[in-house]
């Protein structure tokens, strides 16, 4: 039996994709292998490779002079790899930080250049975005950091930040795909894939074609984006079965009428739990109404020494991996692309429930 996954990552996938992956698993379209054994530059996996960009480009609308890069290494990775491939002759980048994923991409940030935190949200628990009225740039910065979504505390920017002239930089790890994104305010997009993407593995970089060849010496070849465009991101071994399951993770999406239709969706879903969020001293969620995550919704019961009684009842009724983060605590509900609103839904009444039997 599945059960309801509210994993922030690895995450769930939708059921089509994993039936077809298993149809598809000891002989994929004739060719007689499983796509684990392929080689990387036979014409089958080309042919993968290739389809699963063109699908994305779709989705996304990415503009054409943006490059798509495949790599490995995790958002972990490029928080190292951002400053290696973008300072060029500069020496500092601006960083604003909203949470514990921006906080681990300004330490490592820190290790190859000069940050100036532009702005942070620190003074109220890291529970909003700073709007971009109190930020403080740095013209000469060779970039903007920003992470779109913080997986942990559960906040989303619904805005686009204006950097003019500095390239802005996202880490999209654990919200990409899920809304209408508008790829051409953007230097770089970057995540990993374990959340609304595919299985951990495969590090996307969407990179706009001229912030490419500004690379320091120092940077490893795998992860020099212009190398790895120019190859068409096989420099070296990409990770072949991660980019199929990506691949058909975008038919799907294309099937689900692309990421307009999706987004509709994933507001339904929110909403629905945090409506009763709000009208609840049960439960609590700490975030501003204007910054609230669609994708991670942390919220915590006033009495916390129910917690265990809360986690076992779900688990019991199906639904699993609702423990908040071990930094923070409490529960977590992490509701990507894949989990349906049948899911959300049993988790909101058994919330009810919860409340009514312990309240
Ligand atoms: N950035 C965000 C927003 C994340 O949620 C995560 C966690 O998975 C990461 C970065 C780190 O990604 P990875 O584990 O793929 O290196």
């Amino acid at each position: 039996m599945r059960v309801f996954n509210f994993s922030a990552g690895p995450a769930v996938l939708p059921e089509q994709v994993l039936r077809r992956a298993a149809d598809e698993m000891l002989d994929w379209h004739g060719s007689g292998m499983s796509v684990m054994e392929m080689s990387h530059r036979g014409k089958e996996f080309i042919s993968i490779a290739q389809k699963t960009e063109a699908d994305l480009r779709t989705l996304m609308a990415i503009p054409d002079n943006y490059r798509v890069l495949f790599l490995q290494g995790g958002a972990m990775a490029e928080n190292a790899l951002i400053p290696m491939n973008l300072l060029g002759d500069k020496t500092g980048a601006d960083y604003v930080n909203t949470g514990e994923w921006s906080k681990k991409s300004i330490k490592e940030a820190k290790k190859y250049c000069k940050v100036n935190v532009a702005a942070s949200a620190e003074d109220r628990d890291f529970t909003y975005v700073p709007p971009q009225s109190v930020w403080k740039l740095d013209p000469n910065a060779a970039y903007v950091h920003i992470c779109t979504n913080e997986t942990i505390g559960g906040v989303e920017y619904h805005w686009v930040p204006d950097t003019g002239a500095v390239p802005l930089v996202a880490d999209m790890s654990s919200h990409i795909l899920s809304r209408v994104v508008d790829v051409s305010k953007y230097g770089v997009i970057y995540g990993g894939a374990q959340k609304n993407i595919g299985p951990a593995g495969v590090t996307l970089v969407i990179v706009r074609e001229d912030l490419l060849g500004r690379a320091l010496a120092i940077t490893p070849s795998a992860f020099d984006w212009k190398l790895q465009a120019e190859n068409d991101s096989m420099l070296n071994t990409p990770p072949t079965y991660g980019i199929y399951i990506a691949g058909l993770v975008f038919e799907w999406l294309l099937e689900q009428g692309g990421l307009a239709s999706m987004e509709q969706k994933n507001i339904a879903k929110a909403n629905l739990l945090y409506d009763y969020l709000d009208q609840t001293a049960f439960y609590s969620n700490p975030v501003a109404k204007a910054d609230r995550s669609r994708m991670n919704i942390p919220f915590r019961l006033a009495d916390t020494s129910l917690d265990d009684a809360f986690l076992q009842g779900a688990q019991e009724r199906g639904m699993v991996q609702l423990k908040g983060h071990r930094s923070v605590g409490g529960m977590r509900a992490s509701i990507y692309n894949a989990m349906p609103i049948e899911g959300v839904q049993r988790l909101v009444e058994y919330m009810k429930e919860f409340e009514r039997s312990h309240g």
